[in-house]
């Protein structure tokens, strides 16, 4: 995979949250819905290959898969995220992904 990690838009946040089922998501078209399939089986050799081609998307389905917060960050990025406190949407967030919590409320919390 590259080592540049390129910037994932709103829409494609969305996508993926979709594609994982997660709150914030938006259902797009069908090749990008069967694009994320074949990203999502793929092996690290063919993901690599995509990933050449479709450097965003598969950076957001990474994101998703393997980064801790993935999932909330994505939602962020989204602009579906609200902290589960105050209810605000400005960023960072922190605090399990189920229930984000924004950082004056995280110093808050502990
Ligand atoms: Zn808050």
């Amino acid at each position: 995979m590259s080592t540049q990690t390129p910037a994932i838009t709103k829409d494609t946040a969305r996508h993926v949250l979709w594609h994982y089922g997660r709150e914030g998501g938006f259902q797009p078209g069908s090749f990008t819905r069967r694009l994320m399939e074949a990203m999502d089986a793929a092996d690290i050799v063919n993901l690599a290959i995509l990933g050449s081609v479709y450097p965003e998307l598969a950076a957001a389905l990474y994101t998703a898969k393997n980064e801790p917060n993935g999932i909330a960050e994505l939602q962020r990025i989204a602009g579906g995220l609200r902290c589960i406190r105050c209810k605000d949407t400005d960023g960072p967030f922190g605090g399990a992904p189920q229930q984000p919590l924004c950082e004056p409320c995280l110093k808050a919390a502990s």
